[in-house]
């Protein structure tokens, strides 16, 4: 060992060893954060599927790969980063001995040739990563940014010590080239004998060069030991088990999506008939009372504002940004973590858990982020401001998009039912609704006697459950499609269409109630579970002796679709559950309807939440309407997955819309941008929504806004046409 070599290998030793040492304590810390949270132990269910999902959406970059160029650059780097975690190992040989390497492989022609070829694709990804975080930053002209928030040297930072590391093993490499130590070929390894060419033969250049990248890379594990909160660099860590102990993983998508999770106290679901709010916790009043998992999600956060870019609400000058939400929360948790690791902490009565000698040692400003209320107006100190909270349609494009699993909905729901239920603070106009649903059981307040006034003028029958019993179908009709006017003509269109393809269907009647979306998705899961379990025992009464796949139900309304068929089995309802524009669908493909007047003038369609990306349902429309329109159905450019929300979500359809621009009209100016005369929807939300922004914009005589039933009963039946508009016209 020559004398360059003995300082390179004690510096390499000197900075390894602090930066270890640090990492070490860094790790320990988040590990007593995260452990803070609450008990799930149905987390650990299921490891195999948990294993495989992970697998699949690390290494595979499932999600990451919906944003093609981002994915492809992220997947090449995420490979370089952990192939070439080799060739930092191999630089610790290299600065002992310049001629050095990893033992064995090290040897291998094919070592060398993957490693050249990951170092150069890697070079390139991390390249046009650095050049899209560049275009794409807050402060550049016009526009608003996903990185808007996001702690930028951080990015630009971690971008620079991957392309550093990349570059120096080059020129390691490029040494031995020099100095004629080097052992792979020419052909495996171009770019090496390139750099090597143009290097001086300097014997003790490849331990300098290693040295140098011990450095970086010791520089970037001391720096992000430093900041537990930078998610940008930890997520290569966190993403692992953040993915792996993902609400759902047997889900296709979207493991947050579709059913909430269910309220649960000291990890079990809350039973409202034995729950006590001086024992149980409602909700999250507290960072501490998300789980352990919520606490893992915001430590996960990459900052990459994927969701941020998404959301109905941030896209119209709303508050809310998912990112920025879970960055609060992140931070807030970790600064309150040194008051609630000595034992601090408000007990379920708001009493201190900790006495004054427990907090004798904590930072002060630990204590005073303890002291901060979770949901408060920035003079309250709160963390999140209640604007924020109220925000939030629940639409899901926030989960859809989160490369990492973050299940922003239920962490956003956790806190309304808090709210709600202990505070009693919610948009005031929205406790009309919930008035209604405790006292009528719908929002509208409409009387019971009314649920089947849809019915009267219908040239057949329509049978109620009890009167007969070989129906096939219940047809679910929700409390719009039973009294809103416009939803109505949906309800009738179903039901004739039904009838026509000889479908045995019958409804609920009176007996139906709200299933209870409006007042779970606001945070009341107490009335939720009040008309969910008088549904349950009504459905399960109707469909008495039938196993599950012969409880079949039809709904019109992807709210109670969703409902119903995901959320009911929480409350022992087990149900097959198809939205009506999937058994239509159906019945078209196996002739049972036959369009045979297509519908021109330019169809756009629209996809509802809580059909589209909270289940999945993205073809059965498309299909309906690809058969009773004349032409091609023209998209717009938001759509399916990527579809952009009305606005009526999360029970927003009850509370007004004061800040930044209407999501409704947002959307409404994107359909018609299309040149569509027709906006096809299939949910009476959408239908509301869409309707109300189309007439905003005066432009009820020209464009349409429909549901696909009706337009495929003016290609079935096209004498029924007249009267079934469900625009209403301008005023005036
Ligand atoms: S659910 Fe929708 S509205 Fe709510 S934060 Fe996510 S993207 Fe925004
Ligand atoms: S998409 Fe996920 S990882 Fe990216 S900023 Fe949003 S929450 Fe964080």
């Amino acid at each position: 060992m020559g004398s360059v070599q003995i300082v390179t290998t004690i510096l390499a030793a000197a900075i390894t060893a602090v930066a270890v040492w640090l990492a070490v304590r860094a790790v320990m810390k988040m590990t007593a954060v995260i452990r803070l949270g609450q008990s799930a132990p149905e987390r650990f269910s299921d490891k195999g599927a948990r294993t495989r999902k992970m697998l699949v959406e690390t290494l595979g970059h499932t999600r990451m790969l919906k944003w093609s160029v981002v994915g492809a650059a992220h997947w090449f780097v995420m490979v370089g980063f952990i192939v070439l975690s080799l060739l930092v190992l191999e630089a610790y040989f290299e600065v002992v001995t310049p001629t050095g390497g990893l033992p064995i492989i090290g040897h291998w022609t094919i070592f060398g040739l993957g490693t050249e070829i990951i170092g150069v694709l890697g070079v390139v990804g991390i390249v046009v990563l650095m050049a899209i975080r560049l275009r794409n930053r807050p402060t550049r002209p016009g526009g608003r940014s996903r990185f808007t928030g996001s702690t930028m040297w951080q990015g630009y930072f971690v971008e620079w010590i991957v392309l550093l590391v990349l570059i120096f093993g080059f020129v390691i490499r490029g040494f031995k080239v020099a100095t004629d130590h080097f052992e792979y070929p020419l052909w495996a390894t171009p770019v090496s004998h390139a750099v090597g060419a143009v290097l001086p033969d300097w014997q003790a250049g490849a331990s300098v060069a290693a040295l140098i990248k011990i450095v970086i890379s010791m520089t970037w594990l001391i720096v992000i030991s430093l900041n537990v909160t930078m998610g940008v660099a930890w997520h290569r860590f966190l993403a692992f088990p953040n993915i792996f102990f993902k609400r759902e993983p047997a889900k296709p998508a979207g493991s947050g999506l579709g059913a909430l999770r269910p309220m649960t106290s000291q990890g079990k679901p809350l039973d409202f008939e034995e729950a006590d709010p001086e024992k149980d916790q409602f909700g999250v009043a507290q960072v501490e009372q998300f789980t352990w998992k919520g606490l893992l999600d915001f430590s996960t956060c990459t900052e990459c504002g994927r969701c941020q870019s998404q959301c109905p609400a941030w896209n119209t000058g709303k508050p809310l940004s998912p990112k920025l939400l879970v960055l609060s929360l992140r931070d807030h948790a970790y600064a309150k973590a040194p008051y609630l690791l000595a034992g601090g902490g408000k007990d379920l009565t708001g009493e201190e858990k900790a006495t004054a000698a427990q907090l004798a040692h904590v930072d002060v400003l630990a204590l005073a982020e303890g002291d901060k209320p979770l949901i408060g107006t920035a003079e309250e100190g709160g963390v999140i401001d209640p604007d924020v909270l109220w925000s939030c349609t629940t639409c899901g494009a926030c989960v859809e998009q989160c490369p990492v699993d973050i299940e922003h909905v239920d962490h956003i729901v956790d806190m309304r039912r808090y709210q709600v239920l202990i505070e009693s603070s919610f948009p005031s106009e929205a406790g009309v609704m919930l008035r209604n649903l405790e006292n009528k059981g719908n929002p509208w307040g409409a009387p019971q006697n009314t649920r089947e006034d849809w019915t009267k003028g219908l040239d057949f029958e329509v049978p109620r459950v009890g009167e007969v019993d070989d129906f096939e179908y219940l047809f679910w009709v929700g409390c719009a499609g039973a009294f809103e006017d416009r939803a109505k003509k949906t309800t009738r269109a179903v039901a004739t269409l039904l009838n026509e393809a000889g479908v045995k269907f019958a409804i609920l009647g009176e007996g139906e109630t709200c299933s209870g979306d409006p007042a779970r998705r606001i945070g009341n899961e107490f009335v939720f579970q009040m008309l969910a379990q008088q549904n349950v025992e009504t459905l399960n009464e109707a469909f008495e002796g039938r196993e599950k796949s012969k409880r079949k139900i039809v709904a019109t309304c992807p709210h109670c679709f969703n409902t119903l068929g995901n959320e009911y089995g929480q409350l022992g309802g087990e149900f097959e559950v198809v939205h009506h524009t999937q058994l239509l669908a159906h019945l078209v493909a196996t002739g049972k309807l036959t369009p045979v007047q297509p519908v021109d003038g330019g169809v756009t369609y629209h996809d509802p939440c809580y059909l589209g990306r909270h289940n999945r349902v993205f073809a059965p429309p498309r299909e309906v309407l690809g058969t009773a329109i004349a032409g091609e159905l023209t998209e717009m450019p938001r759509n399916s997955e990527r579809s952009f929300c009305c606005g009526a979500g999360g029970a927003r359809m009850w509370m007004e819309e004061k800040i930044g621009k209407r999501i409704n009209v947002d959307r409404v100016e994107e359909a018609m941008s299309t040149g569509a005369r027709t906006v096809a929807v299939g949910c009476p939300f959408c239908s509301t929504m869409l309707n109300d922004g189309v007439n905003g914009k005066g432009a009820g005589e020209q464009v349409e806004v429909v549901d696909v039933a009706s337009v495929l009963l003016r290609s079935v039946k096209p004498e029924q046409a007249p009267g079934d508009r469900e625009t209403a016209p301008v005023a005036g």
